[in-house]
């Protein structure tokens, strides 16, 4: 035999087709229904060309934004203390694309009906194709809720912050055509706690809102250090307030804001989070004195349901990642996804990327409509309840999902890895789990008409029996107060799959609907891959299955 013939020892097959340059918004049946559903149709062809954007170059991007980690330099070559945090060009590229595309800007810009529904859909095609970068885009978008208390820093730092323009450069506001914002609350001592807080704010001049002061202390965490500016925290004596605290000094110098190293992530690789430390930072103070969480709250309930897009679309990236695999790989002579027990694991998966989904654009409605008392109301308790639930049940989602790709699922050279070493984080930051459920509590019994708004928006079940005594039941629990919070998790789930399954009814999609009833409702399996007899898998299949 000749050496040739000894050089080819296989023939590759039955390996799957590359979703590379896929468009990830055309593939997605159920995205493009949910944002037809709550109005943000107005945003079609913006969201044709992202999901392309997405797919691909930004796809690409964020394989490199990842393998080549952000870098922390303390000094210059000439030994000048410069705190930068260097990061890939494919880091920029996402960045700039998102700002240019209005991902933290757009509903603030053009505040139209459907108008957060279309950015959250935005949004939720980026993340797919990284996640990490969406931390700054986030605490960017957020940041203008808290920034609009204090007209006069708002009047500076909103055009920049509003601007379509990736600007990374290292320089003071002045000389930038964009910025981004960072948040800064979490101590040593103390995250869940801020109250603990030590860090101490003296006035540089008479003091009280949009005066200048100068902070002493640390932080344990300050994610994207290469912001323009944060809100943070800090007392005076009146207690916890807030503030603005830039890089630069109004004189171009640099401000006295230190970082002290970078975190040694599980995942979130492509973003920076830091240790920090405040030597008589200058810093100017945002809404009332001694009001600084209520006035950095409204940055938080922006980041939370940020995290609920982040989640949501971690899990849909995973979904499009298993039914692709499944649809071409066979084993024993049968593609995977005509496999009775396969399809049952993939129409799970597939129920509860749309059920967040739902969840999610419901929640960008009620943020378009929040004039309404109504919608205000079930904005205030349903981020807590979706940052609790779809958070919570991202990382199991995609470890499934990631198996349904068997060993090539374990692989870096595949997006499962990342996708599921990126997930826990959404559950952690903005409000642990349990910090969640706790608010629920909060929300119900502090909030005048939020329990009434809850039930008024689940109705009578939509006219299913096993809805209804769903309904009824947390109507029964929610009356019994007796260990309420040893059981905020159990009631915080039950109000979020009687919500999810409430949006799925009123959609009108009953192969959906009923599946998820059946399965989350009536039943409860317990992991992924047990839904009843019955269940029209192979139209759930077909819903979600990317089309390539
Ligand atoms: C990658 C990453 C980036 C981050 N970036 C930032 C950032 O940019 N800015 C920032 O400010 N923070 C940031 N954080 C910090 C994050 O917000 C905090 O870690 C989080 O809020 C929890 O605070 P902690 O770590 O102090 O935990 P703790 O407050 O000690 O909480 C520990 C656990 O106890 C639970 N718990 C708390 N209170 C109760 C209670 N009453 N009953 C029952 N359980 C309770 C919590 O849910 C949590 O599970 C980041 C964290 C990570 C991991």
């Amino acid at each position: 035999m000749s050496a040739s013939q000894f050089a080819e020892t296989h023939e590759v097959f039955n390996q799957v087709p590359s979703l590379d340059g896929a468009n990830l918004y055309r593939l997605d049946t159920p995205l493009q229904a949910w944002v037809k559903h709550y109005g943000g149709s107005f945003a079609e062809a913006q969201l044709q060309a992202y999901g392309a954007l997405a797919g691909g170059p930004l796809m690409a991007a964020g394989f490199l934004a990842n393998e080549n980690k952000p870098v922390f330099k303390t000094h210059d070559r000439y030994g000048h203390r410069v705190d930068l945090v260097e990061f890939h060009p494919a880091y920029h590229e996402l960045m700039s694309t998102a700002i240019a595309h209005g991902i933290p800007s757009s509903p603030w810009q053009d505040p139209r009906e459907g108008a957060h529904v279309a950015r959250a859909a935005m949004n939720y095609l980026h993340n797919q194709a990284e996640a990490g970068n969406a931390c700054p885009l986030t605490m960017t978008f957020a940041s203008v809720a808290s920034l609009r208390l204090q007209p006069d820093l708002a009047e500076v730092w909103l055009p920049k912050v509003l601007s379509r323009e990736y600007d990374p450069r290292n320089v003071p506001i002045s000389e930038k055509t964009g910025a981004t914002i960072g948040m800064a609350m979490t101590e040593k001592q103390g995250g869940t706690d801020v109250r603990a807080n030590t860090t101490r704010a003296t006035p540089v001049g008479v003091g009280g809102p949009g005066q200048a002061y100068e902070l002493v202390g640390h932080k344990w965490f300050c994610s994207a250090p290469m912001c323009d500016a944060f809100l943070t925290l800090a007392n005076t004596d009146k207690g916890l307030s807030c503030f603005l605290l830039p890089r630069h000094r109004p004189d171009g110098s640099r401000n006295q804001f230190y970082v002290q190293r970078l975190k040694n992530k599980l995942g979130n690789w492509a973003n920076a989070s830091s240790e920090v430390e405040y030597r008589g930072a200058l810093a100017w103070m945002v809404g009332e004195e001694g009001r600084g969480v209520a006035t950095i709250i409204e940055m938080v309930a922006l980041t939370r349901f940020d995290c609920m897009i982040g989640s949501s679309s971690l899990m849909r990236q995973a979904l499009t990642q298993a039914t692709h695999h499944c649809a071409h790989r066979k084993v024993g002579g049968r593609v995977l996804a005509e496999q009775p027990l396969m399809q049952n694991v993939l129409a799970d998966l597939a129920l509860e990327s749309e059920a967040a989904l739902a969840l999610t654009l419901r929640l960008g409605r009620a943020l378009d409509r929040q004039h309404d008392e109504q919608e205000d109301k079930f904005m205030r308790l349903m981020t807590a309840v979706g940052k609790y639930w779809i958070c919570k049940r991202a990382p199991t989602m995609i470890a499934e999902a990631s198996e349904c790709l068997g060993g090539a699922g374990y692989v870096e050279e595949t997006i499962m890895p990342r996708l599921y070493r990126e997930a826990p984080v959404n559950s952690i930051w903005e409000g642990s789990g349990n910090v969640q459920c706790l608010d629920v509590l909060r929300a119900l019994s502090k909030e005048p008409g939020v329990l009434e708004a809850l039930f008024h928006e689940l109705g009578d079940g939509s006219g299913d029996r096993y809805l209804q005594a769903h309904i009824q039941q947390l109507k029964n629990d929610f009356a019994d107060i007796a260990d309420i919070q040893y059981r905020a998790r159990q009631l915080t789930e039950d109000v979020a799959v009687a919500m999810q399954a409430k949006l799925l009814l009123e959609a009108g999609n009953s192969t959906v609907s009923d599946a998820f009833i059946a399965s989350r409702i009536a039943g409860r399996g317990r992991v992924y891959g047990t839904l009843p007899r019955g269940t029209d898998v192979e139209a759930l299949l077909a819903r979600s299955t990317p089309l390539v």
